[in-house]
């Protein structure tokens, strides 16, 4: 089967653990470990073909000074995630774009732009407007999710999958 590298880059704190778990075997913790990093294998299949996920769920990049470039050399999807609750977490996952262009030398890059913890609408900072307005100008593709409640998170790995055959 094909093998894909998605690589989930972000913010800390904003649910890149917890959309990785939920998305892998359906877990969803309360808990804040923000040490984990892991990567995670599934199979899926999209559009009627088969392939493997390779799912690496990175840690300690707050500072972003500190982003690994041989963690974006490997990877073939980047999903940028972060939180509604956290415009900072938006203008962060911006400039990590920025950082995957640079190191790929080239803007033709599946990305997926991912705004986190849809389920605390009371709590939002960021309109939905606001994070389609940066996946346009980063020519990616976009979701709200809810690592929590489980919303659109399967479809987040769809998008990704889609866009690493369309580059
Ligand atoms: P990471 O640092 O980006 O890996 O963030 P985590 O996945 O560890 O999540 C950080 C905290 O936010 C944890 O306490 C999670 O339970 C919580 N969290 C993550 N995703 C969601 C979500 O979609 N909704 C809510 N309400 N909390 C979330
Ligand atoms: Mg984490």
């Amino acid at each position: 089967l094909p093998e894909y590298k998605v690589v989930m880059l972000g913010s800390g704190g904003v649910g890149k653990s917890m959309l990785t778990t939920k998305f892998i075997n359906g877990n969803f913790s309360e808990d804040y470990d923000p040490t984990i990093e892991d990567s995670y294998r599934k199979q899926c299949t999209v559009d009627n073909i088969s392939c493997v996920l390779d799912v690496l769920d990175t840690a300690g990049q707050e500072e972003y000074i500190g982003l690994r470039d041989y963690q974006i050399r490997s990877g073939d999807c980047f999903v940028l995630v972060y939180s509604i609750q956290s415009r900072e977490t938006l203008d962060e996952a911006e400039a990590i774009a920025e950082k995957i262009f640079q190191t790929k030398n080239t803007h033709e890059v599946p990305i997926v732009l991912v705004g986190n913890k849809s389920d605390c609408e009371d709590k939002r900072k960021v309109s939905q407007q606001d994070g389609r307005r940066v996946a346009k100008g980063i020519g990616s593709g976009f979701y709200e999710t809810s690592a929590k409640t489980g919303q659109n998170v399967e479809d987040v790995f769809i998008q990704c999958v889609r866009r690493i055959k369309h580059f």
